[in-house]
């Protein structure tokens, strides 16, 4: 790849050759200018416009702010290189480094501001960082709410440069609609406290009453015009605040500490729901467990008693399974097992509960279902079953299963215990008769 290009521009010639050392020593292109106006003309002329610019403030015939003043007159020129050069990064490099400048440069657009005298590393390390943006928070988003375009553009870019994701809202009302719309989370929102339409603390509350933005962050970024304190955004749920006109480095900051916090919750997210999957999940088939089947047992028993609903169970077993792992190995056993769980999965409804109850025995819990319904489902998959090619690629065989049916309503069972000890007692009497087969409950005396 080509190296990327710094423009140094400063008058004094040492301070050039020390920069254009370690920036050349760090893998960078470096061409120096000695004032603004040559520093123009470069970017006029120049094969390729430079990637960054480090500027001096103050410099004899043309100084630092009137270099960043005439680029972003070409903001919207109708010539494309001088747009482009409005864009281009630009670093202060000044001993005239006080709050009044660093304002002025920010609102000027300047990214970073690195004083003198500097220590060797400084310049490369900022070049590095604005040049290759950090992929700490690469992937996270976002949502970016002020009335002004300006400071709304500002925390765009400097987000940006973090690898962050954003979306932006000109008040709270659009805010809360793009939240409502936007099927993607966020990881951190940035608000301004007077807007038009819908103010930042009523659009925190609303936000802090929703599932997906309780734990996200929210940062108030606002004129303290004397009507309202800090403690009015806490209140409202703000994470943190900062007060208008600010420097982007400690807006930067700020966002970087609430986003590592959001990271680990992220993860320790994703890591509860796995969890919480594996505790109720079999490990080998993906159906839920005996423990879990059990608890969703007690529940869907409760509430078809209390509200006179139908419920059905299946006990399902595969036939000489045993003879299936002494023949072909019990991995190719473990494969039959997996096949038969996702025939099983297809065939039942997303509010009935399947599950791995032991080895080779599965059980199946069909809400508002009843007798003739259960048995009717129960036929359907022991048919699927027993037409399907159990295969890994090379052993191609049948398996059969049985299942016993019991119901709620029908069989009388005066407990969930005993609901599915039915079951197990029609699927006793299934392979009694000789396997292959479904049986009911009480309808074989
Ligand atoms: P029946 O028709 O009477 O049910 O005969 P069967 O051979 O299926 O029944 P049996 O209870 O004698 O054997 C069940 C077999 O299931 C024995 C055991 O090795 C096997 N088995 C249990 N769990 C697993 C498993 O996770 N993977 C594999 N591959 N086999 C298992
Ligand atoms: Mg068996
Ligand atoms: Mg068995």
């Amino acid at each position: 790849m080509d190296k990327k290009t710094v423009l140094v521009v400063d008058d004094s010639s040492t301070i050039c050759a020390i920069i254009n050392n370690e920036l050349t020593e760090a893998g960078y292109e470096v061409i120096t200018a000695k004032n603004g106006i040559e520093a123009l003309s470069f970017i006029e002329w120049m094969d390729r416009l430079p990637d960054i610019l480090t500027l001096d403030i103050d410099m004899p015939v043309m100084g630092g702010f009137e270099v960043c003043e005439r680029l972003l007159e070409g903001r919207d020129a109708p010539n494309e290189r001088r747009r482009k050069a409005a864009r281009i990064p630009v670093i202060f490099v000044s001993a005239n480094d006080t709050i009044e400048n660093r304002r002025k440069g920010f609102q000027l657009e300047v990214i970073d501001f690195i004083s003198k005298p500097f220590k060797r590393g400084d310049i490369s390390r900022t070049v590095d960082k604005v040049l290759n943006p950090g992929k700490e928070f690469l992937g996270m988003r976002a949502l970016v709410v002020d009335d002004s375009v300006g400071i709304r553009r500002m925390i765009h870019r400097l987000l940006r440069r973090n690898g962050i994701d954003v979306s932006e809202a000109e008040d709270g009302l659009q805010a809360l609609q793009l939240v409502e719309q936007q099927h993607e989370k966020y990881d951190i929102v940035i608000l301004d406290y007077h807007m038009p339409r819908m103010c930042g603390d009523e659009l925190c509350r609303l936000l802090r009453q929703r599932d997906d933005m309780k734990q996200v962050p929210q940062i108030f970024v606002s004129s303290f015009d004397g009507r309202d304190s800090a403690l009015d955004f806490f209140k409202a749920g703000a994470s943190d605040y900062l007060r208008k006109p600010f420097i982007e480095e400690e807006l930067q900051a700020k966002i970087q500490i609430h986003l590592r916090v959001k990271k680990y919750v992220n993860e320790l997210e994703i890591l509860n729901k796995k969890l919480e999957k594996s505790s109720v999940c079999d490990g080998l088939t993906g159906l839920y467990n005996r423990r879990y089947f059990r608890n969703e047992l007690d529940n869907c028993f409760a509430k078809a008693t209390r509200y006179n609903l139908e419920l059905s169970c299946l006990f399902i077993d595969l036939d000489y399974f045993k003879r299936v792992n002494d023949t072909y190995g019990h991995a190719f056993g473990d494969l039959v097992l997996i096949q038969f769980a996702e025939i099983l999965t297809k065939k039942i409804r997303p509010a009935d509960i399947a599950a791995r109850y032991g080895g080779e025995e599965f059980v199946v819990l069909l809400s508002v279902t009843g007798s003739s319904g259960a048995v009717g489902l129960a036929e359907e998959i022991r048919s699927l079953t027993s037409q399907h090619l159990f295969s890994d690629g090379v052993t191609r065989i049948h398996v059969d299963i049985s299942i016993g049916v019991s119901s709620l309503q029908k069989d009388k069972p005066g407990n969930t215990d005993e609901l599915v000890s039915f079951a197990d007692k029609a699927l006793y009497m299934a392979k009694k008769n000789g396997r292959n087969r479904v049986c009911q409950y009480g309808t074989w005396s």
